[in-house]
């Protein structure tokens, strides 16, 4: 049998292979690989009626849920693309997604109805809405809005066509639209079946836990993994340490992934060190940097493998990843992102363009099967980002000679002072082992004498009390000095965005705002 290069060749293969096996878990309500083809046939019809058509954009503004995916799989089944969107934005910046996709047709889940209104007032291309609970006002309901006929629609959709289009998480700017072949899902996995590769061992009778949103890469590349295994997925609406703590044991959950900022979570509960974690194979988890305290806490309290991934909206998610065997409490490679999965190539440039000498930090620049074709509408950043066959990041890093890559931050977050290059990371991780810490972020602030001054903005432990000058010591006794705070500002919580990442725009944004520089 030839390779599976898109979503309707993957639904057809296990609908056809293992109807009856289950695909999904919602609020316990079990869906099997073939009612899952049926019922995407049934919205696919629909969407048909609603006169969607191949390259039509579709919304999704809901949480997590068996019907997202069943949507996602109708979508492709006419050729449409689903744009997820990130409800965890303000309504102002979903407009200005809606409108620059060019949606046509918006699911939206009954929290988020009256954010609904505001975004379909801004987006002049958008014509049908459609709830996914009860109907509202003049928007059906989707149960009376999806079709009677469940034979799949006869559209010929390549591999090569747009299936998603997914906003990047706006952590530097505004999100950007990244057009998503089918295609971009599955070579990777063709050409990278590599038994290195932790999730390539899974099996069918594995159980996965999808419980970061389909809206962002990480969360449906994780979707996708399950889906491509044919094993069953328990999916939650939106992450919670308390569900996840209950789910793992009640569902012999084998592999999950998660962000940093939630793994922090999970651990900051008491009850994380009783639970019954012994279901688990493999954690996966990336998006964001990983303090390498927080991983080795990771690694005693849960017991299980975890692997790491690097990797952005830009080239469908992860092209690194650190294997489970190279996560050793003591050795340096548990500051590594990983090495790049077989089909990814890897250059590192300095400000001039060139390559830098091998150990060097400069930028990133990567080179996949996975990669978009452009950014939506978006020519201008295209170019910028897209040369030459390769991604330019915009992430700092260096790779050691066996070809680990270091991520340091991302080049806009370098902090220059005194002439020298301060990698936000590195201060980071000297502090976040501190017993008083429970969360840092580094950024630079103007200064006359030094251009830029490091400050780390710290979250403590509740009773804790460390002062400004103890902190700074405890920095001095692990890294050169020149990289050290000169300043520690105490706060109650970092912004985050909804992957987790924390905004260090935000956090520069009252020192450099009368400047106009660096935010
Ligand atoms: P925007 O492009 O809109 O500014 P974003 O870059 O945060 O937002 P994503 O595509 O969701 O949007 O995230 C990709 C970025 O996440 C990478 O460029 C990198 O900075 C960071 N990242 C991903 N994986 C890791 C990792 N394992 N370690 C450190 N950083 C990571
Ligand atoms: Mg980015």
């Amino acid at each position: 049998a030839s390779a599976v290069r898109s979503f309707n060749e993957l639904i057809a293969k296990h609908a056809g292979a293992q109807p009856d096996s289950n695909a999904t878990i919602f609020n316990g309500r079990k869906t099997s690989y073939g009612e899952l083809d049926k019922i995407s046939n049934r919205f696919a019809n629909a969407l048909l009626d609603a006169n969607i058509r191949k390259g039509t954009r579709v919304g999704i503004l809901a949480k997590n849920s068996d019907t997202y995916l069943q949507l996602l799989f109708a979508c492709a089944k006419v050729g449409a693309v689903t744009v997820g969107l990130n409800w965890r934005l303000a309504p102002a910046e979903l407009s200005y997604i809606a409108k620059d996709s060019d949606m046509e047709l918006l699911f939206v889940g009954a929290e988020f109805f009256d954010t609904a209104e505001i975004v379909s007032a801004a987006a002049p291309k958008l014509k049908h809405i459609v709830s996914l609970n009860n109907a509202y006002q003049q928007w059906p309901a989707i149960a009376d809005w999806t079709s009677d006929d469940d034979k799949l629609p006869s559209i010929a959709v390549s591999p090569d066509d747009a299936a998603l289009q997914l906003y990047t998480s706006g952590t530097t700017g505004h999100p950007k639209g990244v057009v998503l072949a089918h295609k971009t899902f599955f070579d990777p996995w063709i050409y990278d079946a590599d038994p290195l590769m932790a999730w390539n061992d899974i099996s069918q009778d594995e159980v996965c836990l999808l419980a970061m949103p389909f809206f962002h890469v990480g969360g449906i590349g994780l979707c996708f993994m399950s889906l491509r295994a044919g094993c069953s997925a328990v999916i939650v609406p939106e992450f919670s340490p308390m569900e996840f703590l209950r789910l793992v044991p009640e569902y012999k959950v084998t592999r999950t992934f998660l962000v940093p900022a939630a793994i922090r979570t999970v651990l900051l509960l008491p009850a994380a060190a009783t639970t019954d974690w012994s279901s688990l194979k493999l954690v996966i988890y990336g998006a964001a940097p990983m303090p390498e305290a927080l991983l080795l806490e990771a690694l005693k309290i849960l017991k299980c493998d975890f692997t790491q991934l690097y990797g952005m909206t830009e080239v469908c998610g992860a092209v690194v990843h650190l294997p489970p065997q190279d996560h050793i409490e003591g050795s340096p490679r548990l500051r590594a992102a990983g090495i790049p999965i077989p089909s990814t190539r890897i250059k590192i440039i300095d400000g001039a363009g060139q390559l830098v000498k091998q150990g060097e930090v400069g930028e990133i620049l990567l080179s996949s099967p996975a990669a978009m074709h452009s950014y939506w509408k978006n020519a201008d950043a295209t170019t910028k980002t897209l040369v030459d066959g390769y991604i330019h990041t915009g992430d700092a890093g260096y790779q050691d000679e066996d070809g680990y890559l270091y991520i340091f931050d991302r080049v806009k977050d370098m902090i220059i002072s005194g002439g020298e290059n301060i990698y936000p990371i590195e201060v980071e991780n000297a502090l976040y082992h501190h017993a008083d810490i429970s969360d840092v972020a580094v950024i630079g602030i103007p200064d006359e004498k030094w251009g830029e001054l490091v400050a780390a903005v710290v979250v403590v432990n509740a009773g804790c009390t460390p002062t400004e000058s103890e902190l700074i010591d405890y920095a001095k006794a692990q890294i050169a000095s020149y990289k050290c705070p000169k300043k520690i500002i105490f706060t109650e919580e970092l912004p985050r965005n909804a992957s987790g990442k924390i905004l260090k725009r935000e956090l520069r944004k009252p020192f450099w705002e009368s400047l106009e520089r660096k935010i």
